[in-house]
């Protein structure tokens, strides 16, 4: 009966029993007590004191909804991501660990490039542009560990731009958000392009398990591959020479993707792993002006 007290100890017990993960289940007892998530401890050290009948009554909910698939991020409504904190719902894509990879090679490769020279600097142009931003996690994640660069980044959805942006205020980082299709509503140029598009095959299994997710945000395509061809035919017109362009995609995708960026004439085409040791990222840079060009050689 939900009215019966019970102790800390044994919801966690029951949530186990219910089939969730250990992890998941302290998280979700303490956003029920409302508690950080480094409150595990916490949990520990008082798992004999007793859940009043509205706090259990209100866990069960919560198990019910994770036990049906729904993604903890969801239900507790925050996501960690690059040591940010980040607000989401069903109208934004879970930020994932893999794409972690996508920001620190992104960091990499700003670090070692020259800052464009204010002559070649135009007013619609910035550093980096995060194409397909959703909650906002890369350009974020780019914004706070870089103060210094001007980070921009586009979302087709209004929705998704709605839960950037409120993100963006919250952590007080200065990213400027656009709406737009891909590149299409792109007018500057910048020095790094980086994105996580959608990639996944119409007709993958993998989906039945991301119900929750918006499927504009998974889905491209027979292959997988529609909206990552559209990135890398048209990215080039928008990055300085010697400009990179680095994308996310999945786990048996970066042969396909090193081979459309050769084609669209990136050179030093390559590929990173994720935490799983998967093949996760691929990107290329533009051609570089050399001397012999400055010299009309
Ligand atoms: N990596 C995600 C997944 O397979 C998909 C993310 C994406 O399509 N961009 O769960």
């Amino acid at each position: 009966m939900l009215t019966t007290p019970i102790a800390i100890a044994q919801a966690l017990m029951c949530a186990i029993d219910a089939g969730l993960e250990r992890l998941d289940a302290q998280l979700l007892l303490l956003h029920t007590l409302g508690k950080p998530d480094t409150a595990r401890a916490w949990l520990l050290a008082h798992d004999s004191d007793a859940l009043t009948p509205a706090e259990r009554q209100r866990f069960e909910q919560l198990l019910r909804r994770r036990a049906a698939g729904e993604p903890l991020a969801y239900i507790t409504g925050h996501k960690e991501f690059f040591s940010l904190d980040l607000e989401v719902d069903a109208r934004v894509l879970v930020p994932r660990p893999d794409t972690e990879t996508l920001v620190e090679w992104a960091l990499a490769v700003l670090s070692v490039m020259a800052p464009i020279s204010p002559i070649d600097l135009g007013c619609d142009d910035g550093d980096v542009l995060d194409l397909g931003t959703g909650s906002g996690a890369v350009a974020l994640a780019l914004q706070h560990a870089r103060s210094d660069l001007r980070v921009h980044a586009l979302d087709a959805s209004a929705d998704a731009l709605q839960v950037a942006q409120a993100n963006a205020q919250r952590l007080r980082l200065p990213v400027k958000f656009f709406a737009g299709s891909w590149l299409t509503a792109v007018r500057g140029r910048y020095r790094a392009i980086v994105t996580n598009p959608p990639y996944i095959a119409t007709s993958d299994l993998h989906l039945l398990d991301l119900v929750h997710e918006p499927m504009q945000a998974l889905v491209s395509g027979a292959d997988g591959l529609d909206d990552i061809r559209e990135i890398v035919n048209y990215a080039g017109l928008h990055l300085h020479a010697g400009g990179w362009l680095l994308l996310e995609h999945g786990y048996d995708q970066a042969t396909s993707v090193r081979n459309l960026l050769s084609q669209a004439g990136f050179e030093k085409v390559q590929s990173r792993r994720d935490l799983s040791g998967i093949e996760r990222c691929s990107g290329g840079r533009t051609k570089q002006c050399d001397a012999g060009t400055k010299t009309g050689r």
